[in-house]
C-alpha cells in the first residue's frame, strides 16, 4: 500500500499560460502586440464574464474582452497576466456589470450564488466558481484576482506612508518618496490532512467546523504560518492549538493559490492516534469528530446527509478525495 497524493492538480494550481516575466521590462514589445491582446476584466467583487455554455461541463473558457476596444494602449491599471497560445492576456478593472439579468450559478456541495448573466455570458468568481473554469481560464483568473487584491491593498509604501505608482505592468510599485520597490506578496498557510494510525493511510480523518459555516459542513484543518515558524511546526502547532490533538509523519501533498485575498495554501498530510481525544479550541472550532473512509466516500457520491464537504475550488476537496479515493 502506498501513501495517499493528490489524484490531481487543484483547481486553482492548473495554469496554461506563460508568464513571460522578461516581457514585463520590454514596454515596446507589449504595447506593439496590444493591438492583438485579449483582456480578462474583473469588476470590484472579482467577478468576471465566462462563457454560459461552458459552465454546465466543468470547463468555461473566460470570456475576454479586444484589448484594442479598450484603447490604443494599455490603460493605467492593466496588468499583464502572460501569454499563451501567441496572444498576450491583461487583466483591467472594470465597475459592475449593469442591466444584465441573473442565473443560479452551482459551486457544488452547498454553493449556490446567483451570478449576472445574459444569452451567452454569466459573471462567475474565482473562489465559489473556479473549478467550473477551464485549465487555462482557471489560471489567468487566479492570477488577476492575485494581482487586483495586492494592489488594492498596497497603495502605500509600507516604509514611509506615500502613495505608490504601479511599475512592471503591474508588477511591481515604486514609492516615489524613499524609492522602495514592493513586489505581489503572499502568506503562506498550511493545511493538513490528519487521518489515525491505522495502516498506511489511516481509517478515520479528523474533520472539524467553524461556527460561521453552514449546517454539517466539515473540512481539514488549516491555519497562518507565523513569522519565523517551518510549515512543519506550524502543522503541529495549529492541529494542537485546534483540536488539541499531537500528530507526526507530517508530509507535503502540494499546494495552490489562493488569492483571497494573498495566501497560498500548503497541503500536508499527518498521522495521529486512532481514537484521540479532541478538544476544540473555544470559538474557532464549534465541533470536531473523526469520519470513516466509508462516510466520506459516502458524502462524495451525495449519499451522506452528514457531511457537507468543503467547495470543489478548495485544496481541501482535492486533499479529502484524494484520502477518500486510497485505502488504509
Ligand atoms: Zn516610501
Amino acid at each position: 500500500m502506498q501513501a495517499f497524493q493528490l489524484v490531481e492538480t487543484p483547481a486553482l494550481s492548473r495554469s496554461t499560460v506563460d508568464r513571460q516575466e522578461t516581457l514585463r521590462e520590454d514596454p515596446e514589445r507589449l504595447i506593439r502586440r496590444w493591438a492583438d491582446a485579449r483582456v480578462v476584466v474583473v469588476d470590484p467583487r472579482g467577478r468576471t464574464p465566462a462563457r454560459r455554455s461552458g459552465v454546465e461541463s466543468g470547463a468555461a473558457p473566460l470570456s475576454t474582452r479586444a484589448a484594442a476596444d479598450l484603447g490604443p494602449q494599455p490603460p493605467e491599471d492593466a496588468s499583464l497576466l502572460g501569454e499563451w497560445d501567441g496572444v498576450d492576456y491583461w487583466m483591467v478593472p472594470v465597475d459592475e456589470p449593469d442591466g444584465l439579468g441573473t442565473v443560479e450559478v452551482d459551486g457544488g456541495w452547498g454553493i449556490r450564488q446567483q451570478m449576472p448573466a445574459d444569452d451567452d455570458e454569466v459573471w462567475l468568481e474565482l473562489r465559489g466558481h473556479g473549478a467550473l473554469l477551464d485549465d487555462t481560464s482557471a489560471g489567468l483568473l487566479t492570477t488577476a484576482e492575485a494581482l487586483r487584491n495586492w494592489h488594492r491593498r498596497g497603495r502605500f509604501c509600507a516604509c514611509c506612508g506615500g502613495p505608490v505608482v504601479r511599475t512592471q505592468f503591474g508588477w511591481a510599485t515604486r514609492c516615489p518618496g524613499c524609492e522602495r520597490e514592493e513586489y505581489p506578496r503572499t502568506d503562506p498557510a498550511v493545511i493538513c490532512l490528519v487521518h489515525d494510525d491505522v495502516g498506511v493511510n489511516g481509517a478515520q480523518v479528523l474533520l472539524a467546523r467553524q461556527p460561521v459555516w453552514p449546517p454539517k459542513r466539515y473540512s481539514i484543518l488549516a491555519g497562518f504560518v507565523e513569522a519565523g515558524e517551518s510549515l512543519e511546526g506550524c502543522v503541529e502547532r495549529e492541529v494542537r492549538e485546534e483540536v488539541g490533538v499531537e500528530v507526526r509523519d507530517v508530509r507535503y501533498l502540494g499546494s495552490q493559490p489562493w488569492p483571497f485575498p494573498r495566501s497560498i495554501m500548503l497541503g500536508f498530510a499527518a498521522r495521529a492516534d486512532e481514537g484521540a481525544a479532541l478538544r476544540p479550541a473555544d470559538g474557532e472550532i464549534e465541533e470536531a469528530r473523526w469520519f470513516s473512509r466509508a462516510e466520506v466516500r459516502a458524502a462524495f457520491a451525495g449519499e451522506n446527509d452528514e457531511l457537507l464537504l468543503p467547495g470543489r475550488t478548495s485544496i481541501a476537496y482535492g486533499m479529502l478525495r484524494s484520502w477518500a479515493a486510497a485505502d488504509s
